[in-house]
Parts: C-alpha cells; structure tokens; sequence
C-alpha cells in the first residue's frame, strides 16, 4: 500500500493494492441503460426524426442520409447567458452571481443504439472539431472565463439520456482544479506538463505513443483506470493541434474501446487553457466503476487499481 501525492495538485490517494482485483471482476454486470436494442426511439429528443423536441439548433454535421452531428442549447441548463455575471460578496462569507454562462448538447451520433465507443476516428473527429469551434465561439464572449466540454456516459457518470451525446458548458469563473493546474503548471517559467510527458511516456504507466500524442494513466490517478492523453507539443487550446485530430482520436477510441470490454461508466473532460492562461491541452477520461466515500470527500481518495496494472490492461488489452 502506497500513498501518493498528484504530480502538481495538492491532492493525495491511497493506492490499496491489498483490495486489488483484476479488470473482469470490475465488468459493470447491470445491463445498462445504454444498451438498447433499437436503431430510433420515438421517445427520444436525440434521435434523428425528432428535431422538433429538442430547443433550437445552433449547428450540424451532415453525411448522405442527414445529420450525423448536431448540436443547440441544453434543454435543462446550469448556466444561462442572462443577468449578473461579476461574482459579488455581501460580506465576508457570501458571495454570488447568476448562474450566467452557456450549457450546450452536442449529439454524437442519429442511432439511438450506438455509443461513441462503437463509432470511428471520423466521428470523434468531428466531435472534436465542433468542441473546438464552440469554445472558440463562447470564449469570445467576454463575461465567459473558462469552457469546458465534456462527457457523461453511463448513470453511475452521471447522465440522465442513454442517446450517445456530449455537452459543452462556459462559465463566469475558473474551476478551481484547473485553476490550481494552471497555476501550479506555470510556477518555474517553462511548463511542468511537457516535463511530465517526457517521463510518463517512458514509464510503466504509459498506454500508447504515436507521433503526436501520449496517453498514460496518472501516477497518483483517483478512478480506476484514470487515463491522460496529451498532445506532446505545448498547446493551450484545440485549433493548434486541428491537423492532428485523426490522430488525437484514435488515442480516445483506444482507451474507449478497452472500457467497453468493463462496459464501464466514465466521464471525459477535454481540459483547455482559461482564457488569457496559459495550460497544457489535454483530456482527462475517469472511469467510474467504484463509489466515493467518505475518504473521498474530503479531498484524499482510494484507488484499489495501481496506475501501473491500470496501464497493463489498456497495453494488453485482456481482462483476465
Ligand atoms: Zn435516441
Ligand atoms: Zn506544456
């Protein structure tokens, strides 16, 4: 049993080997609400033929037989881009604005049975590129901080709609981990994450390597199987590394696809730059298979998988 600290983050997890087991005993057995049976359900505001239920679109992907991407406001959002968006305090200890940013949908795909971790490089590119043009497009609003897209996929992850989707969220503040990173990626002058790459790649922990980009799982990862992929170049945001999204997305569909094999929820969080900061790109991709305790919130976690067998089974691939 080992306790280790985050690379930069003041944030420690137990890595408790002792409960260890091995990735088929992690196979999520509840046939879950993502699978289903049928190409289109009539329920369904993602499904393609019921673009009347969802709110307005703002844009599209087409392909020959209609949409294959399309995206518009969500119908439930956090943020709203109405009202005070300057963060104001009363006194010491009560501080507050409206909810003001934008909450975005991006539907992934028009089949209601599919999941992204079934599709291809040219979706996830695409998807890519639609998460670049969004946040290019949000950022220049100038009460927006920081844009975050993101993935939920499964219940335990936190989605409500099995239809395969993402969302995008701009905000009025920085969250403060990605704040923290910023900071703390930043603090000797040259960037702390081009420095970690240059290790990661070569240790137990790496996943894969390709011209470009390297994926690994984090010394001191708080999921089971947490994942890393960095574009190897320091980046800030996606438009730099545009060329390179075939690329980028076989390392996502390569991490997916072995999650598959644990039909395990997860969450992807693309991390960029805050705007007028400076951040090494990347994404981040937490499997969810285990719950949160009360270890866990309090800001230290418990990890039973070691980052060095999580990074085994995404080289080799078997579940045994
Ligand atoms: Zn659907
Ligand atoms: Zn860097």
């Amino acid at each position: 049993m080992e306790l280790r600290k985050d690379y930069l983050l003041d944030r420690f997890v137990f890595i408790a080997t002792n409960r260890s087991r091995r990735p088929k005993d992690f196979v999520n057995p509840k046939s879950n609400e993502t699978i289903e049976e049928k190409e289109y359900n009539e329920n369904c505001p993602f499904c393609r033929g019921n673009e009347g239920m969802t709110p307005p679109e703002i844009g599209r992907i087409n392909g020959n037989d209609g949409w294959e991407l399309r995206w518009f406001e969500n119908k439930f959002p956090i943020t709203k881009e109405d009202g005070e968006a300057d963060i104001n305090t009363d006194d010491n200890f009560f501080a507050y604005s409206n909810a003001f940013g934008i909450h975005e949908v991006v539907v992934e795909m028009p089949k209601h049975n599919m999941q992204l971790w079934d599709s291809d490089i040219w979706r996830v590119s695409n998807l890519l590129r639609v998460f670049m043009s969004e946040s290019r497009r949000v950022y220049q609003n100038d009460k927006i901080r920081y844009v975050l897209p993101f993935k939920n996929h499964g219940k335990e992850a936190g989605t409500s709609l099995a239809h395969s989707h993402s969302q995008i969220i701009g905000m009025n503040h920085i969250p403060k981990e990605i704040y923290e990173k910023t900071i703390k990626s930043n603090r000797y002058g040259s960037c702390e994450y081009c420095r970690i790459i240059s290790i990661e790649r070569n240790s137990a922990r790496r996943i894969i390597e390709t011209g470009n980009f390297v994926s690994f799982t984090p010394y001191a990862s708080i999921n089971n199987y947490e994942a890393l992929i960095f574009p190897k170049k320091h980046v800030r945001f996606l438009e730099e590394i545009e060329q390179n999204f075939d690329e980028l997305s076989e390392h996502i569909l390569f991490i997916l696809k072995k999650l598959k094999l644990l039909n395990s929820p997860y969450n992807i969080e693309l991390i960029q730059s805050p705007k007028n900061l400076n951040l090494h790109l990347h994404i981040e991709i937490h499997p969810r298979l285990s719950i949160w305790g009360g270890v866990e919130l309090s800001g230290s976690y418990v990890n039973v998988v070691a980052p060095e067998d999580a990074a085994l089974f995404y080289r080799g691939g078997s579940i045994d």
